[in-house]
């Protein structure tokens, strides 16, 4: 029998996108309430964004707005790019992402690592500047011919990901008994995808928003106002300084607004109590999990996410001497470990 040629095999990298394991917190209180995680880290790429990495990308191919050998280009916290990098490289594109300064370095290691071209731009700048990260995308877009621009925000491809493979894997494995969701929000991808799942599968699960402190997403869910203006975060990939397109807040019935001092401070508690090392956004999710859980009067089941694994923040959130410098903790207990590393 003819061999099938390489190209025809699809990597093995495709089948260890999602299937993620499920795990249930034991040692943290969560009042009457059982908590589970979805470890989303077990991506290969390390993130959640694996899944949309894979399904922008086919969805482009499928339609022809990615040629073979074309460019992709995002705007990315990190993990998109991850997952299209990690996907894109290994299908033959050239990757270019512009990622705000404020990310991790860990994660722009990574990217390169993985053959991504990077531009890193300003954090402190709003939509409509120049050197804002999804603007400057768009114009190197743009100015590339034969490109697509991903465009995570606006992307079909990216909630249907969400809806088609997270959602109904949650609901297996938790047996069909389900009553809430904690979820973070960035591009909206997650929460638009799980929304239309469950509005059909089971209408009843209530969706909470873990929102970090400057972001106007909370205030939108509590009061329908976009703020003109948004506050700054140090959490990584949740929270938005606008309404992406995508958004879905309908079955959004709690948002949770957490400062990075709880986030970063109930990560590491994860870390210390369950042996999880997750990232930032998993902080503040699991921040807002703990609150709805330990505010319940009966028992309930929820679900909440660890979004990316914490190797890529070692040098921040797990580090005592950033956490020093940035004023979240009173003392550096381990030194600052970026000296140890030059
Ligand atoms: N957590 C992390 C670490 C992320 O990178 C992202 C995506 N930017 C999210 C959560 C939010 O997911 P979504 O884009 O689907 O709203």
């Amino acid at each position: 029998m003819p061999q099938p040629s390489a190209a025809q095999v699809p990597p093995a990298l495709y089948s260890l996108i999602g299937n993620t394991p499920l795990v249930e917190v034991t040692r943290l209180d969560t009042g009457p309430c059982c908590l589970f995680l979805k470890l989303e880290s077990q991506n290969p790429g390390g993130s959640i964004k694996d899944r949309i990495g894979l399904s922008m990308i086919e969805a482009a191919e499928r339609d022809g707005r990615l040629p073979p050998g074309g460019t992709i280009i995002e705007a990315t916290a990190g993990n998109t790019g991850l997952g299209l990098a990690l996907v894109g490289r290994i299908k033959g594109y050239r990757v270019v992402l512009v990622v705000p300064d404020k990310m991790a370095t860990e994660k722009v290691l990574h990217l390169k690592a993985l053959g991504a071209e990077i531009h890193i731009t300003r954090s402190d700048v709003g939509k409509g500047h120049p050197e804002y990260y999804q603007d400057l995308a768009a114009r190197i877009a743009a100015d590339t011919p034969g490109s697509f621009y991903a465009d995570q925000f606006n992307n079909p491809a990216n909630p249907l990901a969400h809806e088609t493979t997270t959602a109904p894997e949650i609901w297996e494995q938790m047996g069909h008994q389900l009553d809430a969701i904690v979820v973070g929000a960035g591009s909206c991808g997650t929460v638009t995808g799980l929304s239309r799942y469950f509005e059909k599968a089971a209408p009843d699960v209530v969706f909470v928003l873990a929102d970090p402190q400057g972001s106007i997403l909370a205030e939108y869910v509590h009061t329908g106002r976009i703020a003109e203006t948004s506050g700054s975060w140090a959490v990584e990939g949740i929270g938005e300084d606008f309404i992406p397109p995508i958004a879905d807040f309908s079955r959004v019935r709690h948002a949770y607004t957490i400062a990075d001092q709880e986030s970063f401070d109930t990560a590491r508690e994860l870390l210390a109590a369950e042996g999880i090392l997750a990232g930032s956004s998993t902080g503040t999710l699991l921040a807002a999990a703990l609150r709805f859980c330990r505010e319940q009067t009966v028992p309930k089941r929820v679900v909440t996410f660890v979004c990316d694994t914490g190797t890529r923040y070692l040098s921040k959130m797990y580090n005592d001497g950033w956490m020093f410098d940035q004023g979240l903790i009173q003392r550096p207990r381990m030194g600052d470990l970026r000296d140890l590393i030059g």
